[in-house]
């Protein structure tokens, strides 16, 4: 995947936003729990994959027009956060990573992704005519026989594949 970076902090940034309206954060008291998010103007913000120094990746949240994001009932206002994946709902974590060929783990109840391979890629099968990106859950089903891997979208193109309408690579 290719990363950019941010600008206003270390991280580096991924892949296609996602809208959200609320994040799994944690209390001060420890327990996690559901909260409203939502830009200056009360309109969803935008959660895309970022990756520290470390190389571990998690989500980035920002205003959708780098507008600063609230908390309302946590009285916060924050120009950005960054949450481990598992702040946001399965749905928006699947669609998070489909750019990426990435191992999943857990540290203390938080997930991390780490990237398998940092170059960009799409995979394809020698059985069908559509290619993907790695994350895809199609790419996942190709058997290794059948896989191809791109390094470029434009070789995967001259090779005759085309984008998989769900990645959409
Ligand atoms: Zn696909």
């Amino acid at each position: 995947m290719i990363w950019k970076s941010v600008g206003h902090s270390d991280l580096f940034t991924g892949g296609k936003p996602v809208l959200i309206r609320s994040l799994l954060l944690a209390t001060e008291s420890g327990d996690v729990h559901r909260y409203r998010v939502c830009s200056e103007a009360g309109k969803p913000v935008w959660a895309r994959l970022a990756k520290d120094s470390e190389g571990k990746i998690g989500v980035l949240v920002t205003g959708p027009y780098s507008e600063v994001l609230k908390i309302p009932s946590r009285r916060e206002v924050q120009p950005y956060l960054f949450v481990p994946l598992n702040s946001l709902s399965k749905k928006m974590q699947k669609k998070l990573l489909i750019p990426l060929n990435c191992e999943l783990y857990e540290e203390e109840n938080i997930l991390v992704a780490k990237e398998v391979q940092s170059e960009p890629y799409y995979v394809a099968s020698r059985n069908s005519s559509v290619f993907h990106y790695p994350g895809c859950k199609r790419a996942r089903k190709v058997l290794p026989q059948n896989r191809i891997c791109f390094n470029t979208r434009n070789e995967a193109l001259h090779a005759g594949y085309r984008p998989h309408k769900i990645c959409k690579p």
